[in-house]
C-alpha cells in the first residue's frame, strides 16, 4: 500500500518518525514523505522517498503561543491543501500519516475520506492535561491574551476554510490535536498524564530510543570516576550564556563530573571559563552520555525526557518553554525528577541537584520509568497496530 507521510517542519516532529517509517517500508508499503525542503537529507538518510512542500511562508509556526502557532498552521493549511489535493490525485495513497499539529493532514483526510494515522510527538494533550500540569484556567486565558494579534486572523480563516471545505466546528484548541483513527504517541501510558482520558483513542508506543551513538572524539573515558552530571538546553532553545556561567559557579571545586552542552550557538570562549571537572562542547553524544551519568539537568524536551529515562536517569528539569514545563511537571509527578524554577536557578542549580542525587527514590523512579519505556511495546507494536488499522479501515472497505 502506498502512505503520504505529512509532518510539520520541526525536527522533534520529525527524528521520533524515522524509525517509525523504516519499520513501516518494511512491511512492503510505501511511503512518500512530505516536508520543506531542509528536511530532505534527515529523512532520505533513512531510506524514505522525500518529497518536498512548495516554499511558503511559514512564519509563527515555531510560535510557542498556541493562538501565534494554530494561525500560522492555517495559513500554511490554506496554501497547502491545493497543492496535496493534487498530489493525492496524482499518487493515489491509500492512507494518510500526519502529524498531531498537522492541521493540512487532519482536513485532507476529511475531504478525501482517507484513513489516517496521526503521529504525536509529545504526550497526547487537552485539558484535562492543562488542569494536571498547569495553572489552568489562567494558562489558556493567558495565552489568549498574549495572542490576541491573531485572533481575528485565526477565526476568519477558521470560517473560510469551514465553508471552503464543509468542516465541522471544532474549538480552537482543537487545532493542535488533530487525531486521526489511529493515534501513535512515543511514550508510555505511565508517563502520560491522565492517561485514563486517553486510553481508549490513543496508542502508547514508547520512544525509539536508539541502542548506540557513534562518540566521536568525545572522552567518555572521563566518566564514572565519580558523579556525573550532563547539562543540556537541547538544539533549539538553548542560548543561555547565564545559565551556562550558573552552573560554572556553582559545581567548580565540586566532587561532580559535569558535562555541559552548550549548542551551536555558543562558544565555550563566551564563558567565565572552563573549570577541570567539565567537558563542555556545543554538541555530545547524548544516548552513550547519558548511559554513564547520573543526573541530567534538561530543559525537558520530550525526546531528551524520553532518552534520560529510557536509561534510567533522574532529571532536574529548566524549562524554557510551556511544553517543557508541562514535561518537568509530569517529571516531578511521577518522582523521576525535580523543576528547577526561573526564580532559583542560580543557587537551585546545585542544592536541586543534590536532593536528587542524594535521595534514592528519585533514582529508583527513574529506574521505573525506565522500565515502562522499555516495555511499551515500540516499533513492533505500531507495526502490529497499523496492520489491525489496514485490515480494518482499508481492506475491509
Ligand atoms: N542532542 C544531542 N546532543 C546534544 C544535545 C542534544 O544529541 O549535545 C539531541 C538529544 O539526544 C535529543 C535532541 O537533540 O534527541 C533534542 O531534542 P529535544 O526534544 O529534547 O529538544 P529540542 O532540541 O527539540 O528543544
Amino acid at each position: 500500500m502506498k502512505a503520504f507521510f505529512l509532518n510539520i517542519p520541526a525536527h522533534g516532529h520529525v527524528n521520533p518518525t524515522l524509525p517509525l517509517s523504516r519499520e513501516i517500508l518494511k512491511t512492503g508499503d510505501v511511503i512518500l514523505y512530505y516536508n520543506f525542503s531542509e528536511f530532505r537529507s534527515k529523512i532520505e538518510s533513512f531510506g524514505i522517498e522525500f518529497r518536498p512542500y512548495p516554499e511558503l511562508d511559514r512564519s509563527g509556526i515555531e510560535s510557542e503561543n498556541p493562538i501565534e502557532l494554530i494561525s500560522a498552521i492555517y495559513r500554511v493549511t490554506e496554501e497547502l491543501l491545493p497543492f496535496l489535493l493534487k498530489e493525492v490525485e496524482r499518487e493515489k495513497p491509500d492512507y494518510l500519516i500526519h502529524d498531531s499539529l498537522s492541521l493540512w493532514g487532519w482536513i485532507l483526510a476529511r475531504i478525501t475520506n482517507l484513513p489516517s494515522i496521526c503521529s504525536t510527538t509529545s504526550f497526547a494533550i487537552g485539558y484535562p492535561v492543562f488542569e494536571a500540569l498547569t495553572d489552568f484556567p489562567f494558562s489558556v486565558f493567558r495565552n489568549f491574551w498574549q495572542g490576541r494579534k491573531k485572533l481575528l486572523d485565526l477565526l476568519l480563516r477558521r470560517r473560510r476554510m469551514r465553508k471552503v471545505y464543509n468542516l465541522p466546528k471544532r474549538a480552537i484548541v482543537d487545532h493542535i490535536i488533530n487525531t486521526g483513527d489511529l493515534n501513535l504517541v512515543y511514550t508510555s501510558k505511565e508517563f502520560q498524564p491522565v492517561y485514563e482520558v486517553f486510553e481508549d483513542q490513543y496508542e502508547f508506543i514508547g520512544p525509539s530510543v536508539p541502542v548506540s551513538q557513534d562518540s566521536g572524539d568525545f572522552p567518555l573515558d572521563r566518566l564514572g570516576s565519580s558523579k556525573t552530571i550532563y547539562i543540556s538546553l537541547g538544539t533549539l532553545r538553548n542560548q543561555r550564556i547565564d545559565f551556562y556561567n550558573s552552573c560554572i559557579q556553582e559545581f567548580q571545586n565540586s566532587p561532580y563530573t559535569i558535562i555541559l552542552s552548550i549548542g551551536r550557538n555558543t562558544q565555550p570562549e563566551d564563558l567565565i571559563a572552563v573549570p577541570d571537572n567539565f567537558i563542555i562542547k556545543q554538541s555530545v553524544p547524548q544516548i552513550e552520555v547519558l548511559k554513564k551519568t547520573d543526573l541530567f539537568i534538561s530543559h525537558g524536551g520530550m525526546n531528551s525526557v524520553m532518552e534520560s529515562l529510557y536509561y534510567g536517569v533522574p532529571l532536574l528539569v529548566y524549562p524554557q518553554t510551556d511544553e517543557q514545563a508541562m514535561v518537568g511537571r509530569q517529571v516531578e509527578r511521577l518522582g523521576a525528577g525535580l523543576v528547577l524554577q526561573e526564580k532559583e536557578s542560580k543557587k537551585g542549580i546545585r542544592i536541586q541537584s543534590e536532593k536528587i542525587l542524594g535521595d534514592p527514590i528519585y533514582l529508583k523512579n527513574a529506574k521505573d520509568q525506565e522500565t515502562y519505556l522499555r516495555g511499551a511495546g515500540g516499533l513492533e507494536k505500531a507495526i502490529e497496530k497499523l496492520e489491525e488499522f489496514k485490515k480494518n479501515k482499508i481492506l475491509s472497505l
